[in-house]
């Protein structure tokens, strides 16, 4: 018999395995949602612990208003919370918590354990949850507060728990999340521990004392302070110093009313006033709190709660543009118009193969980082390849516009190598020379970069090279999180010709890959950490192929640098020597070549 009802409501524990869904994506959404109910309870203290990534177990620990036998039991329902009673509260949220999801989505998935007590009670109370099992409930000494234990998270969700990344990655995620509450609350203690590590123990402080407890001394002594006040909102916060931009995103946060959020718009109107004084593909660092009456914002835009819809967006925008010009112009930080050899010089990101999905298969991709623009080239046609506008502008202006640019394909450059005829140098940037039918022109930084790069990665393919040892050890300052990178790297550092040392506060280089120029050693180890962990979601795929890219970026001889006759020789037979001569790991042409019968021709002569 066919029962005329086909729907039905959900059991309990399946609505709240769905809900789960969309609050709890990894460990970091445990513990944002856990750190954001002890702020809400009024804690000063907030201890956390991550335990194998927060996949063993989660453990937070704060010193809160505690919770009542009745509250501890209605906290863990679908749809249960303090914070707000009626929908006119909704629209003016001032508490990190609303939609009382967190701890019925975390008891959905995971075995949960909640230890609390009140300032005025004898006594604690347990509880215990786990999916479909009985509820327990008992009396317990403990301090006055609320400790919560997470464990075995998404044990009943096979599916969810092998999208898990690695511990590493899930850990920086968290770590990411430690750094931003504990940014966004200096008024509170943040003591956080991966495993039995301490990670970070940062008192109450000001804002600007957390920054250095947070990212030390140097960032601390680069900040400017900005604020901007009207009746719509107070802009306060710290901007770094050109300095102390990144590579990465990873020094920018923005809070409204004290949550973090997310706003690319309003990170524009950071950048903007930086434009001329750092490179265009970096990113200030700065720590923006807005102050909002909570009715003129909309926080209820997204379960994980990051995002926000403002009513005033373009009078922020401009409040935060006018804040951060006054800091800049206040320090007077002149903007300097300076040609910066880096950005023109690698216009062009290459994109691991794998990472677009419209069937160009064996082709490769390059990113404009400057104008965002994909452009998609064969591999066997590197003459495609883009020409930048810089570099047309470069040669219209010597040989005029007309003049047809022959860039070299892979089989005709092997053509030319053999004997090479006079050289000789334009401007410390280009290299002439003479060939059989005209003149081959050579891009200095770039070629010296391609022959860094192809031997970085025949380094990297093969088993460790020498490098060479220094005399006195160099000592490096990484963020945790960097660590975990660094770490990651390692193997492949030392392939490269990199020796590492550890000693009790930190690591120290020993020895750097022959190609290295002196004193660039940090800097090369820095730049490749911050750009893998911007573009490593991307690229995870080319990550050995980024390494050797970032290697040669770093260490090539730079536009400017004057060759002696013998440095030329070298470079352009090394050059030679690579298996792909035409063409810089960033996708720019590395030689021109230009015909004699062009030459007669211009000049009107007829051979
Ligand atoms: P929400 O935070 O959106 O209200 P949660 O599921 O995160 O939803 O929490 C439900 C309720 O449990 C909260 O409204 C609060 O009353 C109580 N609660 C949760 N964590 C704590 C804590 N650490 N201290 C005191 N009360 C808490
Ligand atoms: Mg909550």
């Amino acid at each position: 018999m066919l029962s005329s009802q086909t729907i039905a409501l959900l059991p309990d524990y399946i609505a709240n395995q769905i809900a789960a869904g969309e609050v709890v994506q990894r460990p970091e959404s445990i513990i944002k949602e856990l750190v954001e109910n002890a702020l809400d309870a009024g804690a000063d203290s907030i201890l956390v612990i991550a335990h194998k990534a927060g996949k063993q177990a989660i453990h937070v620990i704060d010193n809160g208003s505690g919770m009542s036998k009745e509250d501890v039991l209605l906290s863990i329902q679908r749809h249960a919370t303090s914070k707000i009673k009626t929908s006119q509260d909704l629209e003016k949220i001032s508490t990190l918590g609303f939609r009382g999801e967190a701890l019925a989505s975390i008891a959905a998935i995971a075995h949960l354990e909640i230890k609390t007590k009140r300032k005025d009670a004898e006594h604690g109370w347990s509880l215990t949850a786990e999916p479909l099992q009985e509820l327990s409930l008992e009396p317990c000494m403990t301090e006055i507060g609320t400790q919560v234990i997470v464990k075995n998270m998404f044990f009943n969700v096979p599916a969810r728990k092998k999208f898990l990344k690695s511990d590493m990655v899930e850990f920086r995620h968290i770590s990411e999340t430690m750094y931003r509450s504990a940014l966004g609350h200096p008024k509170c203690r943040f003591t956080f521990y991966d495993g039995d590590t301490l990670v970070f123990d940062v008192p109450v402080s000001s804002l600007h004392d957390r920054i250095k407890h947070l990212y030390g001394k140097e960032v601390s002594e680069g900040l400017l302070p900005i604020h901007n006040e009207s009746s719509e909102v107070l802009i306060t916060g710290f901007v770094g110093l050109p300095h102390l931009a990144k590579q990465s995103r990873a020094g920018q946060h923005f809070f409204m009313n004290q949550r973090p959020i997310i706003s690319r718009s309003l990170a524009h109107a950071v950048f903007q006033p930086f434009e001329h004084l750092i490179e265009k593909n970096a990113h200030p660092f700065f720590i923006v709190n807005l102050t909002i009456d909570p009715n003129k914002v909309d926080v209820n835009v997204h379960p994980q709660k990051h995002e926000v819809k403002f009513e005033y967006e373009r009078g922020i925008y401009n409040a935060i543009h006018q804040a951060v010009t006054s800091a800049l112009s206040k320090a007077h930080i002149i903007p300097e118009m300076q040609f910066r050899e880096h950005i023109a010089s690698q216009p062009f990101e290459r994109l691991s193969i794998s990472t677009h999905r419209d069937g160009s298969n064996g082709n490769t991709s390059y990113v404009n980082r400057m104008t965002g623009e994909i452009i998609h080239a064969s591999e066997n046609r590197q003459e495609a390849l883009p020409i930048t506008n810089q570099h047309r502008t470069a040669f219209e202006h010597l040989f005029g516009a007309e003049q047809e640019l022959l860039i070299p394909t892979e089989h005709t450059v092997p053509a030319v190598q053999k004997e090479f005829g006079s050289m000789w140098q334009l401007h410390a940037k280009y290299i002439f020379i003479q060939n059989i039918d005209g003149v081959m022109i050579v891009d200095q930084h770039a070629a010296h970069e391609r022959i860094i790069y192809e031997k970085s990665l025949k380094a990297l393919n093969q088993q460790a090279v020498q490098g060479q040892t220094l005399l006195f050890p160099i000592p490096i300052e990484l963020l945790p999180e960097d660590l975990l990178i660094f770490n990651q790297l390692r193997e492949e550092f030392e392939k490269l010709g990199f020796r590492f040392s550890e000693n009790g506060n930190g690591i120290s280089v020993t020895s750097v890959p022959f190609d290295i120029m002196a004193g660039t050693e940090h800097l090369a180890l820095q730049e490749i950490i911050s750009q893998y962990r911007e573009y490593e979601e991307v690229r995870a795929h080319g990550s050995r192929d980024n390494i050797a890219a970032s290697m040669g970026c770093k260490a090539a001889i730079k536009a400017g640098h004057i060759l002696s006759d013998n440095e030329m020789k070298s470079l352009i037979h090394d050059l030679f020597a690579c298996d792909m001569p035409g063409v810089c790991p960033h996708g720019r042409p590395i030689i021109l070549e230009m015909q004699l019968r062009e030459f007669d021709r211009r000049f009107g002569r007829t051979s």
